[in-house]
């Protein structure tokens, strides 16, 4: 079998279509298509509008089993399946991919654009900046934390009367309030539009939001792994004259505003989830939004273009053909085309994990009823999948018709017992050579990812990715205790040397399953109390006893029930490397009580975001990161060393 070149050669290799073509192509108007140079352009939400009356197309998530720390080829089925779905099986078709975060990209896991012959390409442009979504993020998050901060200190250095006459101020010879402080007096049942007609005891209530600094849950964020961000102390400068308190950072793709991005149905709804997103908590126990801080406007219009999908497009459209070496390698793949959506949401285990809402229903109208769009939702069926059911498709409204759960030998050996395995390290031989035994023994991973899947009605295909060490006896074993087990169907594929011709028969099971009965249905129902729901979570879904709430989580199950936001959906930030909480335990864990260490309110994304053990919300860098290998070559300007 011919060898498989690194990721960006192939990349490189491929001739990508001109983006406006494609965007012409698929249907877009050339006033829906904002270009950000050659292969990438944004795509209005006007879209929707236009095709408000064309049927969607068949809507199908890509899930996966526990993975190993390298990951078993969720994205690259993503775009294999695309690939196949398109030029070889002639659909209408759309990936809708998230847009990776910097952290991995230069410490251990690398992109996220697939990887193969089954790429999102220009890769070098989809893996770093894209058209500067995640930046944007890290802006409009951080003045938050700005706002809340230099809030506190204004209003402890200041009399009440200075602080209102500060924050509205004289305006030739007139106070006016502006709008954003117009709701806020309503919100605080002051009925009066004229500063001057104030009472003391009004400006009081109007001018102090009078934080508890205990009590604040915003962070800031970065989107780098910098795990000595984890707990800092601010404030230490003496013109903030003492007012120090300890604080940390978050990745920026965990912060609410990423949430937001991913679950947001309009402009409107976006602005109006950003004004509602909680912060803190007044001395009295009032819940202080950003519309209190005065600041939603401006995260409106600092993401005001960050609403809009991102067009990419995958490789070959065509079948491969073999053709002479013109370059480096003896074959080639055609010119790029499917086209792919990248927007929003990495990271499935301290985020939610899932691309937009807004991507998926655009390209679900561009694809029309007998097209596909093949959405991603990240890490294994226990944390992505799950949220992708129950808070995505809650909030859009959309149903999917198939799930397709990827596996992979060396995932299910892991689980079955064989050593661990560490990125950028040589695999021990348990993974080189044939193990039916530990195949077999870690395929109750698998089982209970099926069974995971089925909770919610839908079918599921089970993928084996497979991989060139893998023997035909392992693939057939999987693909047979799948079948088992309950998925409607289970089939090797091998997209990622092989492009779509390597996920054809995959792209037939997605097919029939997208035709058989689905029944689909949520795993809870959101007017329960918050405990119960983790409950169910943790029972139904990890495998766990019993859940374990610290006292810091129940004192928050207690304040957000009392401050009305009981009824939210739930967004567990959980390892991604165990069903349960603990990374080392593989398998299918039982008999574990989940403990649940503390929960915040993203009140403005709609869910309750409870921490699961000590799962920490920014990763580190390891002692050798992904970063040694990157590079610019100095004679073409191209960037190397990307996987
Ligand atoms: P996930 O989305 O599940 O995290 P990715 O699709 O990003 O996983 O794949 C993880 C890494 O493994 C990528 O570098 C990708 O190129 C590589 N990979 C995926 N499938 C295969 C395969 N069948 N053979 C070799 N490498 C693969």
């Amino acid at each position: 079998k011919r060898p498989v070149p690194s990721d960006i050669d192939i990349s490189r290799s491929c001739v990508p279509k001109c983006i406006d073509r494609l965007a012409r192509e698929i249907g877009l108007l050339s006033n829906e298509v904002e270009l950000y140079g050659k292969t990438k352009a944004k795509v209005h939400l006007e879209a929707i509008d236009r095709l408000r009356i064309q049927p969607d197309g068949k809507y199908v998530v890509v899930t996966g089993i526990t993975p190993t720390p390298l990951g078993e080829g969720k994205s690259t089925t993503t775009i294999g399946l695309v690939q196949a779905l398109g030029a070889h099986l002639n659909n209408n078709v759309f990936a809708c991919v998230r847009q990776p975060s910097q952290g991995p990209t230069f410490g251990i896991k690398g992109g996220a654009a697939g990887g193969g012959y089954s790429q999102v390409i220009p890769m070098e442009e989809f893996n770093l900046h894209l058209t500067g979504d995640i930046h944007a993020i890290t802006a409009a998050n951080n003045l938050v934390a700005a706002a809340i901060d230099a809030r506190i200190f204004h209003e402890a250095t200041q009399s009440d009367k200075a602080l209102f006459n500060r924050l509205v101020p004289l305006s030739g010879g007139h106070r006016t309030f502006s709008p954003v402080q117009i709701n806020r007096l309503k919100k605080l049942g002051i009925e009066k539009s004229d500063p001057s007609t104030l009472t003391e005891e009004e400006i009081t209530r109007f001018a102090r939001l009078d934080i508890d600094p205990e009590s604040i849950t915003w962070q800031r964020v970065l989107d780098t792994n910098d795990r000595f961000l984890r707990k800092i102390t601010i404030g230490q400068s003496p013109t903030e004259k003492g007012y120090t308190r300890t604080a940390q950072f978050d990745i920026t793709v965990a912060s609410e505003i990423m949430a937001v991005l991913a679950l947001t149905s309009s402009l409107e709804d976006m602005k109006h989830r950003l004004a509602k997103m909680v912060v803190a908590t007044s001395r009295n126990g009032e819940p202080v939004t950003t519309e209190d801080l005065g600041v939603c406007g401006a995260l409106t219009v600092l993401m005001r273009d960050a609403i809009k999908p991102n067009l990419m497009q995958t490789l070959e459209v065509a079948p491969l053909v073999e053709k002479p070496s013109a370059g480096t390698f003896s074959w080639d793949v055609a010119i790029g085309g499917n086209p792919v959506f990248v927007h929003a949401g990495p990271f499935a285990n301290i985020a939610h994990g899932n691309s937009s809402i807004l991507a998926d229903k655009i390209a679900l109208k561009l694809v029309g009823p007998e097209g596909f769009v093949v959405t991603e939702a990240g890490f294994g069926a226990d944390i992505g999948m799950e949220k992708f059911f129950n808070i995505k498709c809650r909030y859009s409204g959309l149903r999917p018709h198939v799930v397709v759960l990827v596996a992979t030998v060396r995932a299910l050996k892991m689980h079955g017992g064989g050593p661990s395995v560490t990125a950028g390290m040589p695999l021990p031989k348990e993974y080189t050579e044939e193990n039916l035994e530990l195949v077999e023994k870690g395929f109750c991973n698998l089982r209970k990812q099926v069974e995971n899947t089925k909770h919610f009605g839908v079918p599921v295909v089970v993928a084996v990715n497979a991989f060139k060490t893998d023997t035909e006896a392992e693939l057939q074993l999987i693909c047979k205790l799948a079948k088992e087990a309950g998925a409607f169907d289970a089939v090797q594929c091998t997209h990622w040397a092989d492009g779509g011709a390597g996920a054809v028969e995959l792209g037939k099971a997605v097919q029939k399953a997208a035709e058989a009965p689905s029944n689909f249905r949520f795993l809870y129902d959101t007017e329960l109390p918050v405990v119960d729901k983790i409950r169910i979570i943790a029972q139904k879904i990890y495998g766990a006893d019993e859940i374990e709430l610290l006292p810091e989580a129940q004192h928050k199950v207690h304040l957000y029930t009392k401050q009305g936001f009981g009824n939210l959906p739930i967004c567990m930030a959980k390892t991604h490397l165990s069903l349960s909480h603990d990374a080392e335990k593989k398998g299918a864990p039982t008999g574990f009580v989940l403990p649940v260490r503390d929960i915040r309110a993203s009140v403005g994304a709609g869910f309750l975001y409870p921490l699961v053990g000590t799962m920490p919300t920014i990763p580190g860098l390891p002692t050798r990161p992904c970063f040694y290998d990157i590079d610019l070559e100095p004679e073409t300007g191209e960037v190397i060393g990307l996987f």
